[in-house]
């Protein structure tokens, strides 16, 4: 069995949220030939995406051919709307959140659900995963930032707690890159910041103390957890030689937190996945794709095979450690 916790869903056709809301910045879709649209932000084009970015057939006959057998599905981060007004970033949520909820209940054993949430206002966040724990969901997935606040900032504790209540999964995605002005050329944001954000998610994590106040927390984080396990040295020296700097919310040794979060698989190269699977634990990393963009990887779990593993490993790379992560039961996708 497969099951891939990385990948993005949106739906067909997207209300024109600026017309609607009356200020701009939000995503619409242009269906310029079949099979075919233009994400497009306002004027300015996006990107392009193909009908297997909603359409849950498409998806289920590709992932027939890749020999996945499961998508946790998650919404596509230019998607958050954190900068927009909290009502309205609500109100877009719904739309994506539902759109998801639909496509899990038409094919429960090949999909499950990640929500999206208004995480600028941490009382609609928490209203809006609360009505997606009753349509089903395992977890939500939130940005590496938010409006460029790091995830220890005090107003989140609320949606933590949430979590934890209501047994949700959380999902860390870069987004909303640091740097995306200063590096503008050759996709820097994405090849350099995202990695650099899921390093900024973690750190801020581990030193603000929030897996230490919400210890039944379960996080993963995208792209292998992106910069940090290469740069773990690095944090941990930081804490050795300057806890005056760095100790001042948790005392505790960002080590230790090696092994107390999951990841997914997709770094792109081999030796590199081996060494995460090392640091963090081979019940922690997780078949993750990014299905369908480009960036992932086009056969998800190519990499996972070439490592070589054993079948009870290579059980926990694929599904169970997925299974794990969400609290979710293998029987749900077995067939009757
Ligand atoms: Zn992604």
């Amino acid at each position: 069995m497969r099951i891939d916790i990385h990948t993005h869903i949106i739906p067909e056709q997207l209300p024109r949220w600026s017309e609607k809301f009356g200020y701009s910045g939000f995503i619409h879709l242009e269906h310029h030939k079949p099979c075919c649209a233009r994400m497009m932000k306002d004027d300015e084009f996006f990107r392009e995406i193909q009908s297997n970015c909603w359409d849950p057939v498409k998806r289920i006959e590709e992932c027939s051919s890749a020999e996945v057998d499961v998508q946790v599905l998650s919404t596509i981060p230019v998607m958050f709307n954190y900068w927009a007004k909290a009502e309205d970033c609500l109100e877009i949520s719904k739309f994506l959140n539902d759109h998801i909820a639909d496509v899990v209940s038409r094919y429960p054993k090949k999909f499950i659900g990640l929500a999206t949430i208004p995480m600028q206002e941490a009382s609609l966040a928490v209203r809006e995963m609360e009505r997606c724990k009753k349509l089903g969901f395992a977890g939500v997935q939130i940005g590496t930032n938010i409006n460029d606040l790091n995830l220890n900032e005090q107003r989140f504790f609320p949606v933590y707690q949430a979590a934890m209540e209501l047994n949700m999964a959380l999902f860390v995605h870069p987004w909303n890159m640091m740097g995306t002005r200063q590096m503008d050329k050759y996709w820097l944001p994405w090849l350099v910041g995202m990695p650099a954000e899921t390093n900024r998610a973690i750190c801020s994590l581990i030193f603000g103390g929030v897996f230490e106040k919400f210890p039944a927390l379960r996080f993963a984080f995208a792209h292998g957890g992106g910069s940090f396990p290469g740069g773990v040295g690095r944090v941990a020296r930081g804490f050795e030689v300057r806890p005056d700097l760095t100790a001042i919310d948790n005392d505790i040794d960002p080590r230790r937190y090696l092994g107390h979060f999951y990841v997914d698989s997709l770094i792109h190269d081999e030796k590199f996945l081996h060494y995460v699977i090392e640091l963090l634990g081979a019940d922690k990393v997780c078949l993750g794709s990014d299905y369908p963009f480009p960036l992932g990887e086009s056969k998800p779990g190519e990499e996972i095979e070439r490592l070589q593993l054993d079948n009870h490993q290579k059980g926990k790379l694929f599904y169970q450690n997925a299974l794990n992560w969400l609290n979710l039961d293998k029987k749900r996708f077995e067939l009757a």
